[in-house]
């Protein structure tokens, strides 16, 4: 049993620091809780800001992981606006970066998330340039895409990723132009592949969205501190007022990786390396969310999530796992989208090369249908497109890693459940 005496600090205040606080305190943990974030924001959530929030369909309230009143109420000591600049492993201290305060844990979360990728080209630091992560950013993004709406301005987009393509759908949607220029040959290449990548440019192109496959930005090109144009490797110009940088994330490992702690191979994602309890190579130092490379056993590989679900049930794992309770985390990735009015649920891990064929269940050229990532007859990965309450049967299906009869996997009239 831990005691009451102790602390234990979590870094970071997103939705897995968010979540693994709510955890320590719903499982009894008597001692102190402290929970510190650089942002000014109390905890949110970030998939609205891409999405409702973004569109103006969600209140800025809605976004709140709990009600501002919930930390003092759970005794959670909340430090808003604090950066952790520095974890001293030997004295089991962190540092806040403003004032060099140092406050002793016992137990210590990393849920530092991730911070987006900066495009490394001429014209970046015009005004015009943005990046999708904070609150602060939607704000701004959302009174850009009205602008744009208003006056038929362009946005030009840097990748077409889940959140590229995310608000290249809100921009459609407010009215302004929009072009997408990403270097692999379709929309969310490395996660679904060609088959499926096309159901989602299609999807944009009916709406308006311009593509350009294979080809990379080289620079800004702007006049008096404004955006006039985005140019690409073939020397093309693009129109634009705005260009909004979505070129993924990477995880914030600094104050880990200044710490000692082990992280993970960059090739496969990188971050700080944790083992099935979310533990890195310090044992009373944790890992969760975005952060956080953790082992799938499934799937035989180590993962990092950049995904919703991932924080929300990493953080408290991990909160368990903190108070010395026996943890396996090993759930299957798992993530959702909004655009326009295709909804999805995907669940599994089969980037490009890791299967041998795509089975479709359902319309795909209608947009109600699940694809099936299939290797070997076992299911990787299913996706549901505008199909619902049918994830739990897919995560059944791959958990089950057994062969299936493709034929029945293709059949709406069999059930899920009859495969597994
Ligand atoms: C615009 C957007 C849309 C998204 N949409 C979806 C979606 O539709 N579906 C889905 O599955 N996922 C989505 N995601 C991903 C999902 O939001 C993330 O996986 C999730 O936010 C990760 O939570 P986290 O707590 O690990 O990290 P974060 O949310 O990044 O939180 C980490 C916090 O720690 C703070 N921090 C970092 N370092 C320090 C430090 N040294 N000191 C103090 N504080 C620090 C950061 O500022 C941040 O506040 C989206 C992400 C974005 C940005």
């Amino acid at each position: 049993m831990v005691d009451a005496d102790q602390t234990f600090v979590i870094v970071g205040g997103g939705l897995a620091g968010a979540k693994a606080a709510e955890t320590l305190r719903a499982e009894g943990f008597t001692g102190r809780v402290i929970l510190i974030s650089d942002e000014r924001d109390h905890p949110y959530e970030r998939p609205p800001l891409s999405k409702g929030y973004l569109l103006g369909k969600e209140e800025r309230d809605s976004v709140f992981v709990h009600e501002p009143a919930w930390y003092a109420q759970n005794d959670i000591e909340l430090h808003l606006g604090q950066t952790v600049d520095r974890i001293d492993r030997a004295a089991k201290t962190v540092r806040f970066g403003d004032d060099g305060t140092l406050v002793r844990y016992d137990k210590l979360l990393l849920a530092t998330g991730a911070e987006p990728r900066r495009l490394d080209i001429p014209g970046t630091d015009l005004a015009g340039v943005h990046h999708l992560r904070r609150l602060a950013h939607a704000e701004r993004l959302k009174g850009v895409l009205q602008h744009l709406g208003r006056d038929n301005g362009h946005i030009v987009i840097a990748g077409a990723g889940w959140i590229g393509l995310e608000i290249a759908a809100a921009a459609r949607e407010y009215g302004a132009e929009v072009t997408v220029i990403e270097p692999a040959p379709t929309p969310l290449h490395g996660v679904l592949g060609p088959e499926l990548g096309n159901v989602f440019a299609e999807l944009h192109r009916e709406h308006g969205v311009r593509f350009h496959f294979g080809r990379r930005l080289t620079e800004i090109v702007g006049q008096d501190g404004m955006v006039l144009a985005a140019r690409t490797d073939d020397g093309e110009e693009h129109p634009a007022h705005d260009v909004l940088a979505a070129i993924g994330a990477a995880p914030r490992v600094a104050l880990a990786e200044a710490a000692g702690l082990e992280l993970a191979d960059r090739a496969r994602g990188g971050g700080v390396a944790v083992d099935e309890r979310l533990r890195t190579s310090d044992p009373d130092i944790y890992a969760a969310g975005d952060v956080a490379s953790f082992p799938l056993g499934l799937f035989g590989t180590r993962l990092r999530v950049e995904h919703w679900a991932n924080a929300l049930n990493g953080g408290p794992a991990a909160a368990r796992a903190m108070l010395g309770q026996d943890v396996g985390y090993d759930r299957v990735p798992y993530f959702f989208t909004d655009q326009y009015d295709l909804g999805m649920e995907y669940s599994g891990w089969a980037p490009p090369g890791s299967y041998d064929e795509v089975v479709i269940r359902g319309d795909a050229g209608k947009r109600e249908f699940i694809a099936f990532w299939v290797k070997e007859g076992r299911v990787l990965a299913g996706m549901n497109v505008n199909v619902w309450d049918v994830t739990e049967q897919i995560q059944r299906l791959i958990r089950a890693a057994v062969p299936v009869d493709p034929e029945a996997l293709a059949d709406p009239h069999v059930p899920l459940d009859s495969l597994a």
